[in-house]
């Protein structure tokens, strides 16, 4: 084999800088991350990138609580520009789920988080944009915000760069070569590379090397929606980011006084694609039927100016949970995938608990091993309390 690495990290999008960063801050040796596109050409560049902590399961809100902590310092930690912007997030239900609701607000409030139920004049002077309908309740969530995917990715790529990492666009794995239960090289369109570890960051695109590891991970790509408006000159600056349960979208306010609304529905699991061949554009019978959910919520946006939309890919699991684990038939394989439309607010954490499972053996700051992947086969799949999956 021409080239070699200590470790090689497959896939160049948030997760696989994050983890190649988080190894190489760990003095692993030398370090290739190979991207067969651009660095972000996945869903990582086209993410709506929302950070919240709002979540049903424990390891989840701690997963986003210690990543949004990286998200507010990264000029510090990773360097470059900030990359956070804090708008505070409306969670908006019906009133027959407040129940679950509540309960999970008090599983946040445990954990440190400040969230609480809001009356609808108070939501709307925290967003004078927002309206609550009488059978409706809402929560606040303020410490929420969103990221700049695209200069997150960028800043990522030149802290792992400074640490030594190869970047190596344009460079496909094909297949993983194997000798008994380890990986000794990979197969690329550039030939042959030798690894000494190698991490699978490839999003939608593992059921593509699921053969050469001879193992079934259940990930599918799902094609997911966003629509894109421009708001009114007369709406309120003060816009914040919200998951509207009612109307099944999120919307957050975007560069150049745009609105990114997406859907929450689940309808991504209904429009499985091939990730290599599906179209980047969005629906034309979708974009109106988004308008008016958002304006439901938003009645100034009645004069909102479209922009159009795009559509993307998510990596669903079974249960809209990622799998972090080492491969079971190939000891020096590792996988992080399947994070299922909602997983760029982890990605600082995912960087950690990845190079603490290679290099520690287990994870260390966090116990994720509820996110293993035999956990389908086992029938342990993470539990939500509500029935909208993204949100989980
Ligand atoms: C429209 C949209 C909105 C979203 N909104 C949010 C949000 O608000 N909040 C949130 O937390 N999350 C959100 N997400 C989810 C989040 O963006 C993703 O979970 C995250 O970006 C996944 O990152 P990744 O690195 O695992 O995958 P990807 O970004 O898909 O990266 C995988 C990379 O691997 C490369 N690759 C694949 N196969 C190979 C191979 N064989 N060889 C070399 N390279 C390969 C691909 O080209 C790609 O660049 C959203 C996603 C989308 C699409």
């Amino acid at each position: 084999m021409t080239r070699s690495y200590d470790v090689v990290v497959v896939g160049g999008g948030i997760m696989g800088l994050s983890i190649a960063w988080s190894l190489a801050r760990r003095a692993v040796g030398k370090i290739a991350l190979l991207e067969r596109a651009f660095l972000g050409a996945g869903g990582s560049g086209k993410s709506g990138a929302i950070v919240r902590q709002h979540y049903s399961n424990r390891l989840t809100v701690q997963l986003a609580r210690a990543s949004l902590h990286v998200f507010q310092q990264f000029d510090q930690i990773i360097q470059g520009p900030p990359v956070f912007t804090r708008t505070g997030l409306a969670i908006v239900v019906h009133q027959n789920d407040l129940p679950a609701l509540q309960t999970n607000l008090q599983m946040q409030q445990e954990l440190g988080i400040d969230v609480h139920l809001v009356s609808a004049q108070e939501l709307a002077e925290l967003d004078p944009n927002a309206r609550l309908a009488e059978d409706e309740v809402a929560a606040w969530e303020s410490e929420a915000g969103y990221v700049d995917a695209v200069q997150a990715l960028s800043s990522y790529a030149q802290a792992c760069q400074r640490e030594g990492v190869e970047i190596q666009e344009g460079v496909e794995v094909r297949a993983i070569i194997r000798q008994g239960n380890k990986a000794i090289g990979l197969e690329t369109n550039e030939g042959r590379i030798g690894c000494g570890v190698v991490v699978l960051a490839v999003g939608p695109w593992i059921s593509r090397l699921a053969d050469s590891l001879r193992l079934d991970i259940p990930v599918q790509a799902g094609r997911t929606q966003v629509a894109l408006f421009r708001r009114p000159v007369e709406m309120s600056r003060r816009m914040a980011t919200c998951v509207d349960f009612v109307g099944q979208i999120y919307y957050r306010a975007s560069a150049g006084d745009l609105l990114h609304v997406g859907s929450i529905a689940g309808e991504e699991a209904q429009d499985l694609v091939d990730p290599d061949n599906y179209s980047e554009v969005a629906d034309a019978s979708w974009v109106p039927r988004i308008r008016q959910r958002v304006q439901r919520r938003c009645p100034a946006l009645h004069r909102c100016y479209g922009r159009g939309g795009y559509a993307a890919l998510y990596d669903l699991t079974p249960d809209w949970h990622p799998i972090l684990d080492r491969c079971p038939n190939a000891d020096n394989v590792y996988l992080a995938v399947g994070f299922s439309g909602h997983g760029f607010k982890f990605a600082p954490m995912i960087g950690q608990l990845m190079a603490e499972l290679i290099i520690d053996g287990q994870f260390r700051s966090l116990d994720a091993s509820p996110l293993r992947l035999s956990r389908f086969a086992e029938g342990q799949l993470i539990k939500t309390r509500y029935s909208y999956s993204v949100i989980a």
